[in-house]
């Protein structure tokens, strides 16, 4: 049951989404285990879901937007996650560049890119993170020189790109000058040279993550969006909404794994009774089931404060740093309540589980969203 109010238009966009998901996005989770989509099925798959909103949903509908709320792009993509939450990634990362593109960008650009990107025929990718510039991304090194005609020449290596390796486009916030005001972003074409190499990890390998290598990448001045210096406040604000999303993941992850937990407790059996009947079972379930209530009220309060245009670091930071632990005690849980099997290949605990642990990490750490609350109790900050 949704807790947010939805209009009849609304009901229907989400009964939609659900039958999309139910005949074409489970399979695919089950054909994709933790191997990357191919970028063919990728742009194929994008297609049919910016059909539904998932990609730039939430921008205007004269730019090619559906207009949704961020509320409701909540509910889209807490669907998706809990059926494919490396799809969701992929998607959302997608998603959150054609939005930068429709807030943030030029006429110029939005012509250029942004029906390519809502119609899942271009897929972006955004890189900050460098082999040595991680939770402090005012020390971006990687710079943009000018050129003599008044383009830039990219130089340097982002790490741990979302997409890379399948993207068309990537949006690099790059050096052009001195200290955190010396950082500016440029929309960089696949084209224009860059290239990339993936990182294998643990899991999640649908959505793949890579090394972006820039070496003398031209790029034309109308390229660059935002104000020259801009690069790193626009980031920030835009880190406050993507961290709900990261834990939307989180959440369709745990509610995956809590609905997996219930239905094997009430099967399997031990001392002449269903596992479900042992007390400290049922206390786990109410752990889990409480776990995931709170972290679903934190992410869409988050949600709610950003459609209502406040700045909300710190209850998008509570969301993020919550869901994502969240998920990754409910996941542990689930694997315990299912026993030897629970990390057996056969039950699917074992893959939500590893999902889980990916999600704490990216979009600030956990501990990067703690400084940032404490920052904005105190009026203090600690980094
Ligand atoms: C799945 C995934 C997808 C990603 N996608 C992208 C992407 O699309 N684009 C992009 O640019 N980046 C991306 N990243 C990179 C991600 O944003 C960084 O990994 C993250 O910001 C942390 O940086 P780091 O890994 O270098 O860790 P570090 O910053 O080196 O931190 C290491 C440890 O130190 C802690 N730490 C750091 N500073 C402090 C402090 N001041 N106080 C206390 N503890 C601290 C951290 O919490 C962590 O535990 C992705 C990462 C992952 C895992």
């Amino acid at each position: 049951m949704d807790f947010v109010q939805i209009s009849e238009e609304q009901r229907v966009l989400l009964d939609s989404v659900d039958k999309l998901i139910e005949n074409r996005i489970k399979p695919l989770w089950k054909d994709y285990n933790n191997t990357p989509i191919p970028k063919s099925v990728a742009h194929e798959i994008l297609g049919e879901l910016s059909q539904l909103g998932f990609i730039g949903g939430s921008a205007p509908e004269d730019v090619g937007g559906f207009g949704l709320s961020q509320t409701m792009m909540g509910l889209l993509y807490e669907r998706l996650a809990k059926a494919f939450p490396g799809l969701a990634g992929l998607t959302f990362i997608t998603s959150s560049s054609a939005t930068r593109i429709a807030v943030d960008g030029t006429d110029v650009h939005r012509d250029a890119y942004l029906e390519k990107l809502m119609s899942g025929q271009m897929i972006a990718c955004a890189a900050i993170t460098e082999p040595n510039v991680g939770s402090s991304p005012a020390n971006i090194q990687t710079t943009a020189k000018r050129h003599d005609d008044g383009g830039w020449v990219i130089n340097g290596e982002k790490s741990w790109i979302s997409n890379g390796d399948i993207s068309d486009i990537c949006t690099a916030i790059v050096r052009t000058g001195e200290g955190k005001g010396g950082l500016s972003r440029f929309i960089v074409e696949r084209t224009d040279g860059y290239t990339t190499q993936d990182i294998p990890k643990m899991a999640m390998n649908e959505w793949p993550t890579s090394n972006v290598h820039f070496n003398q990448v031209y790029v034309p001045a109308w390229r660059q969006i935002g104000d020259e210096g801009a690069g790193l406040s626009s980031t920030l604000i835009a880190f406050q909404t993507a961290r709900c999303y990261v834990a939307t993941l989180s959440l369709g992850i745990a509610q995956a794994a809590l609905e997996c937990a219930i239905e094997y407790a009430k099967e399997r059996e031990q001392w002449g009774k269903r596992i479900g009947q042992h007390q400290m079972i049922q206390e786990m379930l109410a752990d889990m089931a409480t776990m995931v209530d709170a972290a679903r009220l934190l992410t869409f309060r988050g949600f709610y404060l950003v459609d209502q245009g406040v700045r909300c670091d710190v209850q998008t930071s509570m969301a993020k740093a919550y869901a994502t632990e969240m998920a990754v005690k409910v996941a542990s849980m689930a694997v315990q309540i299912h026993g030897a099997y629970g990390i057996s290949k056969e039950y699917p605990v074992e893959r939500y589980f590893r999902e889980a642990r990916i999600l704490p990490i990216p979009d600030g750490t956990t501990q990067i969203q703690k400084l940032i609350i404490g920052r904005g109790l105190t009026g203090l900050p600690a980094f």
